[in-house]
């Protein structure tokens, strides 16, 4: 064996990893800050990649020697044979591990490389991740041509029987070109003059397939039959195959239904409206409050974006899908130019102009090599026909001088889209990879109506009051350091809440059975191995050597709790063995997707491990969602759930999945609250449940798991001894959370409460005032009777300050009940009491209001303002 490469080897990732200084500061905000300032960051970057190629060449080739030298040991051949056990291979072995370790930083260090733009604008990135995610579950049906085998063969026959459908005349091209060239003067910005060549070269060559395209459409029209069209009321239509569209059938019903109308479904499936109808169909009109015709119009809308960002920008469009909230489109632009917000005003008038053209979605079929001809100017329109189109042919959608690859459907022309504002911009990358290409992200919302618009602004601007880093500053519940990013400081008063939310639920371990342990933090990345963490999941954890070990801190508690249950012999009569673990989790999320508490890299759950038998599965949901339940209510939260079953892609015996999915359904169907399937959306481990809460102004957050997991078990190899004696028996295990993490949960009812915290939770309960200094120390003596009573107290004491205005500001800082006291009632020892909503309840025996109070907070009440 080569030892003396290994050293090498060693020796180079050493002196790499100590300029780098990966750990130390790679996620800190300067990340360039330790390096040699004469290197250009790309050149350094470079740099790094080459060195890292090789690095990685140099470890697979060592890999390459281990492999060699262990089927050696294995086929016992002489030159393995002295090795084998031999203290060198051990030692070879565990260097290998560290270098991987190194590596993993490495490569971490590097993508955390600054990219002008990148970290810009890091307050938008939390919900990238998950929109990157929804971007391409939806891109991957909508809207960059993925004409899948079957469907890409219909949409070639429909391309065919166009020719006679009735559709707005596309503006001639000249008079369009005069016209679309107008520049919009906005902000004094400009759209690019003359529009970038692409453009031009593009629709020349549209323009030739679609005269091709047409003469084909021409005749196959000529050969229609009656087809009958079947409406949802019942209604029967006789129309004119590959003729007649939806919306010429919907005008002969009513010109408002047809105006109406976003986009069809037929039999099924979303129908572009001017798209003539094939067969005898079942045909819905679908308006803009159904959600999928909602995805088609901001879909269209990102369409007409595009357009604008080609012109604008003259850059790549990469993808632009719908979203939660509108749409976005990514563009990749040349030289490291970013997006700025002032730039949104010349956007949107440029998107004015495409509007007010009411240019008409074509949509054209063409072949791979064509469209590769077609798109030579953009490598990512390239990479998605190379990578992702698997059929010889496929759509392009044209609005205007925009041809996008798409597989539609549109609304019918860019007219229909009323109302639209650019809201935001952000630096992403091509899919989400961060070793790839950076891009420029705009976020649109569009609607019908301008009166829609403005209600969803005046939504967005509610959520900006109630934003829980907002309201996390003023009632001083928390802060973050820039010496700890991602994790969290709770003050004293952010702290209560944190306790009293624990404190809850851990009552309700006690009635439920549940156990409470506490576990270790850091671990050795063996157990990780074990837990399969380290093959996949080690890029996020934090991990560090310790004397000849790599360490990690526990980003999950299960591994922890598997060792715990084989620690020694369990029998069934043990289980279900329920452990609930508070532990602390430290996940190391880059440091530019850090959003206040909700993405965060410390934090709690409420987390607890059910290991029980196949049998008992259903009692144990059972008894999950009913404890969600009891908490949800106390938060005034209604909830969907969802139960999500075997993936294509799974672990384990089909008889064992079918078997607990079947008493996920007899759970759930028992619990009696309504929830949806989720077919093939299972963990690969094990089917769940997904619960989704609604908050005070309509949003959604999934916070409570219940998800079981066959596979745990068999890596730890968890046993337990059966009533038969065979002490084979393999447990299964239910990871569950009903707050999920604490963080969070604080975030979102910080939210939900916009800071009116109720009485149990409250951080500021009873304000004591005083109405004039001769009350003081008998003011202070009740308040400290009510902080011993676990109550959080304060007095005001601030003679400058006139009583009426000691009031307000108590009912400003939300404090749930105000008690004043006055010559009176010190003589009387009682309080007048009112509350934070300027309710009078009057003056009381000290004794009665704190026994009513005592009462109200340990039930939990939301009101107990008013119920007081
Ligand atoms: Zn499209
Ligand atoms: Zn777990």
């Amino acid at each position: 064996m080569e030892l003396r490469f290994k050293f090498f080897l060693l020796t180079t990732l050493t002196a790499t990893a100590s300029r780098l200084s990966p750990c130390a500061d790679a996620h800190t905000h300067n990340p360039s800050a330790s390096r040699a300032p004469a290197l250009g960051h790309l050149n350094m970057a470079e740099a790094l990649a080459a060195r890292l190629a090789v690095q990685e060449q140099q470890i697979h080739e060592l890999n390459l020697e281990v492999q060699r030298l262990v089927h050696a040991l294995r086929d016992g051949r002489p030159d393995g044979g002295s090795l084998a056990g031999s203290p060198e291979l051990e030692r070879l072995r565990a260097e290998n591990e560290k270098l991987r370790y190194r590596m993993v930083h490495l490569r971490r260090g590097l993508r955390e490389e600054p990219t002008p733009g990148v970290r810009g604008h890091e307050e938008q990135q939390q919900q990238q991740q998950e929109e990157e995610k929804r971007g391409r579950e939806s891109a991957s049906k909508c809207p960059q041509g993925q004409g899948g085998g079957e469907e890409g063969e219909k949409d070639k026959e429909n391309v065919h029987k166009c020719a006679n459908r009735s559709r707005p005349v596309p503006v001639d091209k000249n008079k369009k070109k005069e016209k679309l060239e107008k520049t919009p003067k906005e902000g004094g910005l400009e759209e690019s003059h003359p529009w970038p060549e692409y453009i031009s070269d593009r629709l020349q060559l549209y323009e030739k397939l679609k005269a091709e395209s047409d003469g084909l459409l021409t005749k196959r029209a000529a050969e229609s039959n009656p087809i009958t069209v079947e409406l949802p009321d019942g209604r029967m239509l006789q129309v004119q195959a590959w003729v007649t569209s939806p919306y010429q059938l919907a005008s002969g019903i009513s010109q408002g239904l047809a105006d109406n109308a976003v986009v069809a479904r037929v039999n099924g499936e979303l129908w572009d409206l001017d798209r003539p109808l094939e067969k005898d169909c079942l045909l819905e009109l679908l308006r803009f409050d159904d959600d999928d015709a909602r995805a088609v119009y901001w879909h269209s809308s990102a369409h007409v974006l595009g357009e604008a960002m080609e012109r604008f920008y003259g850059g790549c469009l990469c993808y632009g899908p719908p979203i939660e909230n509108g749409f976005y489109y990514d563009m990749f632009l040349e030289g490291q130019r970013g997006v700025s917000s002032t730039e949104f005003g010349a956007l949107e008038g440029i998107c004015r102009s495409v509007v007010k053209e009411k240019q008409p979605f074509e949509r054209l079929e063409v072949s791979k090599e064509t469209l590769l001809q077609m798109f030579k100017y953009n490598k990512f329109k390239c990479r998605i026909l190379n990578e992702k189109v698997t059929t010889p042919t496929t759509t392009v959608y044209r609005c205007g001088p925009l041809i996008d690859l798409c597989r539609g459907p549109h609304v019918r022309h860019t007219g229909k889209i009323k109302a639209m504002k650019i809201y935001k911009n952000s630096s992403t990358y091509w899919e989400g990879r961060s070793d790839m290409e950076t891009l420029q992200r705009i976020y649109g919302i569009s609607f019908p109506d301008s009166k829609m618009l403005k209600e969803w602004e005046r939504f967005q601007e509610e959520a900006r009051n109630r934003d829980h880093r907002k309201i996390g500053k003023e009632q001083e519940l928390f802060f973050f350091h820039d010496l700890s990013p991602g994790s969290c400081f709770f003050l004293p008063r952010g702290a209560y809440i944190y306790n009293t939310l624990t404190d809850f639920i851990k009552e309700e371990y006690c009635r439920r059975g549940f156990q409470e342990v506490a576990t270790p933090n850091i671990y050795n990345s063996k157990l990780w191995e074990t837990s399969g963490h380290w093959q996949h999941y080690s890029e996020n954890m934090f991990s560090f050597p310790v004397e000849q070990d790599i360490f990690a801190l526990k980003p999950m508690n299960c591994p922890g709790h598997c060792l715990m249950f084989s620690h020694r012999p369990r029998s069934w009569r043990e289980l279900p063995l329920r452990l609930a673990d508070f532990g602390v989790l430290h996940r190391n999320e880059l440091s530019g997707t850090l959003t206040g508490l909700t993405r965060v890299r410390r934090f709690q759950q409420d987390d607890a491990h059910i290991f029980c038998t196949m049998e008992q599965i259903k009692t144990e949901m059972k008894g999950c969602l009913d404890f969600l339940r009891s908490v949800y209510d106390v938060f005034e939260f209604s909830f969907q759930l969802y139960l999500s079953t075997r993936p294509e892609k799974f672990l384990g015996d089909i008889a064992i999945w079918d078997q607990a999915e079947k008493q996920l359904e007899n759970s759930l169907d028992e619990f009696g609250e309504p929830w949806k399937l989720n077919p093939g959306d299972g963990a690969f481990y094990g089917p769940k449940i997904d619960i989704k809460i609604k908050d005070a102004i309509g949003r959604y957050h999934q916070c409570a798991t219940i998800q079981l997991d066959f596979q745990l078990p068999i890596r730890f190899d968890l046993t337990f001894v059966g009533k038969d004696g065979d002490d084979k028996g393999r447990p299964v295990i239910i990871h569950r959370a009903v707050l999920g993490s604490v963080e969070r949960m604080i975030a979102i009812l910080t939210e939900n409460y916009g800071g009116k915290w109720p009485l149990w939770l409250s951080p500021r309960q009873v304000m004591l005032v005083p109405i004039n200094p001769s009350c003081d120390d008998y003011t202070k003596a009740v308040c400290k009777q009510f902080v011993e009573a676990g109550f959080m107290a304060d007095v005001d004491l601030d003679s400058s300050c006139l009583l009426n205005k000691k009031i307000r500001n108590a009912q400003l800082a939300q404090y749930n009940f105000i008690l004043v006291v006055g010559e009176k009632e010190r003589l009387t020892n009682s309080v007048n009491v009112r509350t934070r909503d300027n309710k009078v309840h009057g003056e009381m025996p000290v004794l009665e209001v704190m026994a009513r109070l005592t009462l109200l907070k340990q039930s939990r009440c939301c009101h107990a303002e008013v119920e007081f």
